[in-house]
């Protein structure tokens, strides 16, 4: 393993990025909230960035099942944004090119009607911007739900950002619903959304995945 000082500032980053990838899961802040929660877990943070990746998708934060799994979006709300992306599994997980950064790396735990709990806010604020720094060459955000909206676009309407989408895409961030089955109703009652949000942002991915830099 290279040691400082670095001749190549993108080793020196890739060093950067995993240190801070290892601290983040050694990361332990919210183990007495969690623990206060009827599932009484203790924190495991599902880290998924590297320095290359050039597409972003910035979340809520790991449901039940992936805080089993350890891995992103293994749930049918990842099958869903994996449609409206366009991206294979493979495309998806493919860490050289796809960072999956929440706004909370753990399972936050359910509220007394058995909905996630939304992200702690402690999360972002102790680790984001530095996450952030940590991948130069993001050039396509996908800010999915309210909490990541309000950190990336400063908005958490998620309806009016949403339908805003191509504004807000033109600086290459695009604000989506969170693909959970309980926005089903939302996305049938704005059926703009798959017909003319969906193809666009298809293509968008695929011109960042595709492009050989
Ligand atoms: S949610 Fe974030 S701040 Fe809280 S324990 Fe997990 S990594 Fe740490």
């Amino acid at each position: 393993m290279p040691t400082p000082p670095f001749d190549d500032p993108a080793a020196a980053g890739s060093v950067c990025a995993t240190a801070l990838a290892g601290a983040i899961r050694g990361c332990r802040i919210c183990a007495g909230r969690f623990a206060a929660t009827a599932t009484a877990h203790e924190p495991r943070p599902v880290v998924w960035f590297r320095p290359a990746a050039r597409l972003l998708i910035a979340g809520q934060a790991p449901g039940a099942r992936v805080h089993a799994s350890g891995r992103p979006f293994t749930d049918p709300s990842g099958d869903r944004l994996r449609d409206w992306t366009g991206l294979s599994e493979a495309a998806f997980y493919d860490l050289d090119r796809v960072a999956v950064v929440p706004m909370a790396f753990c399972f936050p735990g359910y509220d007394a009607k058995g909905a996630d709990l939304p992200p702690p806010p402690v999360c972002a604020r102790e680790w984001r911007g530095r996450v952030m720094a940590a991948m130069p060459g993001l050039r396509l955000v996908l800010a999915v739900g309210g909490a990541a909206q309000r950190w990336h676009l400063g908005t958490g309407n998620v309806t009016q950002a949403v339908a805003e989408w191509r504004d807000h895409a033109a600086r290459g961030i695009w604000p989506l619903p969170h693909p959970s089955w309980r926005n089903t109703g939302w996305l049938k009652r704005n059926p703009w959304f798959g017909a003319e949000l969906v193809p666009a942002l298809r293509q968008a991915v695929r011109d960042v995945m595709e492009d050989g830099q």
